[in-house]
């Protein structure tokens, strides 16, 4: 039997997007975010968090502050009795200065690895997922493995926007 989940962009989808955001004091949940995530999960989907830092491949955090900030994350959604279940990030930039996560990767998005990562570990259909994000390449690594993604516009509300799909 094969779970099934909504796959979250983390900046510009649950929380606004301030660049290389890792400070917990500068995170934001966007519009409708943390009633988002407990309205998929009691649709009976893991909400996954699927999310490019290469902030931590440029130097500018490390992946304790990316950890870090997503401890904090599920924190701040005790208050709404709900949480997300998994959190992957890629590290990695072809271009970066840390050397041990300067590399063309297989998870950075558009590429799908992280997707192929989480449905592993929780045993996903692919089938019956689905991505959502506020970029091109978050439809992108989701289409490219079967999975439906779908744009989100950060000025919309994301449990309106979700309650389309879900
Ligand atoms: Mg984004
Ligand atoms: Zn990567």
């Amino acid at each position: 039997m094969c779970n099934k989940a909504v796959f979250f962009d983390r900046d510009g989808t649950l929380n606004v997007d301030k660049d290389y955001l890792y400070k917990i004091e500068d995170f934001e949940w966007t519009t409708g975010a943390p009633e988002a995530i407990k309205y998929v999960r009691s649709k009976g989907y893991k909400a996954i968090v699927i999310t490019n830092q290469s902030g931590v491949a440029r130097g500018m955090y490390t992946v304790d502050d990316v950890n870090r900030l997503h401890a904090y994350m599920n924190e701040s959604l005790k208050a709404y009795d709900t949480q997300i279940d998994g959190f992957y990030f890629c590290p990695h930039h072809p271009k970066g200065s840390v050397p041990e996560f300067t590399t063309d990767c297989d998870c950075r998005k558009p590429k799908s690895g992280l997707i192929l990562e989480a449905a592993a570990d929780f045993n996903l259909s692919l089938a019956e997922s689905i991505m959502f994000g506020d970029r091109e390449r978050d439809v992108l690594c989701a289409q490219n493995v079967g999975v439906r993604g779908a744009l989100f516009d950060p000025t919309d509300d994301l449990l309106r926007f979700v309650r389309q799909y879900v």
